[in-house]
C-alpha cells in the first residue's frame, strides 16, 4: 500500500505549521531544514537571502527555496518564522540587520554550532523581542556545504539540542522544536554552557585533530609522497578536515574557552602517550589502548 503523505497542519486554521519561513545561509544546514519541511508540506513560502548570488540562485533551482530576497528588512517581513543558518561569525551582523523589522509574531532561531555566544548576540541585538529567539543546534551534518548540498533526510533520527534561557518564550519553543521534529529530530534540552562544553569535546576537538593531521602531513617536504602511501586509517581520521574553514574558524573563536580546556586535556593524554613511547613502555601502551578500545565498544554496540 502507497504511504500517505505527512501533513503538518497549523492546529487552528488549518494552514501549514508555517506560513512563510525565512533563512538566512541556504546552505547544507539551512537547505536541508527547508527541503525537509516542504516534503512534509509543513511550509507554505520559503525565502532565501545569502551571501552568494550563485548558491541562492542553485537552491530556487533545485526548489528549496521559492523567493531570494536582497534586503533582509523586508525579507522578515510578517514571517513566521526566521531561521539563522550562517557561519558563526555572520550572526551578530545578521541579526541586527532583522532586529527593527521583526513583527510581533515572528520566531526567531538559529541552527549554530555554538551556544553561549549566540545567545549573547540574540541578547543584545534583539532586545525586548529576544524573548521568541529560541537556540538550537541540529546535530546533524555532513563534511559538504552549499544549497548543492542539501537533502532532506540529514535530519532523520537526529537530535536537535535547544538552549532556551529563563526569557524564552514557551510558544516559540513550541514552533521550533515542531518544524524540527516533522524533519525527524528528536529534542533534547541542556544548558547552554553544557552544551558548548560536550561538543568542544566530541565535536570541536576531533575536527581540530583532524585538520591538524592532515597539515602535518601537508607540511612535510615529501608531503605528495606521503598522502600517496595513507591508508583507510588516515582516511577515516581525515574525512571531516574536508568541512568549511570558514565554519571552523568561527566555531573557534565563539567556544575558544571551552576549546582551550579540551585542548588541554587531550594535550597533557598525549603527552602521557609520548612519554610511553619515548620510555618503551609496551604494557602501558597496551593498557592505554585496551581502554580506549573498550570505551569505543562499548560506545558502538553492534546492532
Ligand atoms: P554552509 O556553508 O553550507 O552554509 C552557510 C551559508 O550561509 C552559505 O550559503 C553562505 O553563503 C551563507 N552566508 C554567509 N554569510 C551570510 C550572511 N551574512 N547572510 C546570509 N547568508 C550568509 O554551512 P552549514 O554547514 O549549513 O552551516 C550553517 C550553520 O549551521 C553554521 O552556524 C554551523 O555552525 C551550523 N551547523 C553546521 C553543521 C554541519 O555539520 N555542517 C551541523 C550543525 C550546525
Amino acid at each position: 500500500m502507497k504511504k500517505k503523505p505527512t501533513f503538518a497542519r497549523h492546529p487552528r486554521a488549518g494552514k501549514p505549521l508555517i506560513g512563510k519561513l525565512v533563512i538566512f545561509g541556504v546552505g547544507l544546514i539551512g537547505g536541508s531544514f527547508a527541503l525537509a519541511l516542504k516534503k512534509h508540506r509543513a511550509v507554505a513560502h520559503v525565502v532565501g537571502v545569502g551571501r552568494s548570488r550563485a548558491n541562492l540562485l542553485a537552491a530556487r533551482r533545485l526548489r528549496i527555496i521559492d523567493e531570494i530576497a536582497t534586503d533582509p528588512a523586508l525579507a522578515v517581513k510578517d514571517a513566521d518564522l526566521v531561521l539563522l543558518a550562517v557561519p558563526l561569525g555572520q550572526t551578530r551582523a545578521v541579526l541586527a540587520q532583522i532586529a527593527p523589522h521583526l513583527a510581533a509574531h515572528t520566531v526567531v532561531s538559529d541552527a549554530g554550532s555554538t551556544k553561549r555566544d549566540v545567545i549573547d548576540s540574540a541578547r543584545r541585538q534583539l532586545g525586548a523581542e529576544f524573548a521568541r529567539f529560541v537556540p538550537a543546534h541540529p546535530i546533524a551534518g555532513t563534511e559538504k556545504s552549499g544549497a548543492q548540498a542539501a537533502f532532506p533526510e540529514l535530519f532523520e533520527n537526529r537530535n536537535l539540542i535547544v538552549t532556551p534561557e529563563p526569557e524564552t518564550s514557551a510558544g516559540a519553543v513550541k514552533l521550533v522544536t515542531a518544524a524540527w521534529k516533522l524533519a525527524g529530530m528528536r529534542i533534547l534540552t541542556m544548558q547552554a554552557a553544557a552544551h558548548d562544553r560536550m561538543f568542544a569535546l566530541v565535536s570541536h576537538l576531533p575536527h581540530l585533530l583532524s585538520f591538524t593531521a592532515v597539515g602535518n602531513i601537508a607540511g612535510y617536504p615529501d608531503a605528495a609522497k606521503l598522502f600517496q602511501h595513507t591508508g583507510g586509517g588516515f582516511r577515516d581520521l581525515t574525512r571531516i578536515a574536508g568541512s568549511s574553514p570558514e565554519m571552523w574558524r568561527d566555531i573557534c573563536i565563539a567556544n575558544r574557552d571551552a576549546i582551550l580546556a579540551a585542548l588541554d586535556g587531550y594535550l597533557s593524554d598525549l603527552e602521557a602517550v609520548r612519554g610511553m613511547v619515548e620510555a618503551s613502555d609496551g604494557p602501558a601502551l597496551a593498557a592505554k589502548f585496551a581502554a580506549a578500545r573498550g570505551a569505543r565498544a562499548k560506545w558502538i554496540k553492534p546492532n
